[in-house]
């Protein structure tokens, strides 16, 4: 999956985080606000985490709903600890 075109975040602030176009994976990419800094690399890892996170806490709490006042529908979800991140995605999925 490609977040290229997804506007990566502060995970601190969540403010959108400055980059150069068409960033490499040793550039730096800084938060306007607080001034935490990282490789391109580093964080795309950390946006990649998160957006893992985000799809198994989404999935996790659709079938929670889903099975939510059936007594044919048991389903066992695992729970998803919230978790922060120091760099996120914008808007999730
Ligand atoms: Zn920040």
């Amino acid at each position: 999956m490609s977040t290229t075109n997804h506007t990566v975040l502060c995970g601190t602030c969540k403010c959108a985080v400055e980059t150069v176009s068409d960033p490499q994976a040793h550039d730096k990419v800084t938060c306007p606000r607080c001034g935490a800094s990282d490789r391109f690399d580093n964080v795309m890892a950390t946006v990649k985490e998160h957006v893992v996170y985000l799809a198994e806490k989404t999935l996790s709490e659709s079938l929670t709903k889903a099975a939510r006042g059936s007594r044919f529908l048991k389903v066992k979800t695992k729970h998803i600890p919230n978790r922060s991140f120091r760099w996120m995605i914008e808007g999730g999925l």
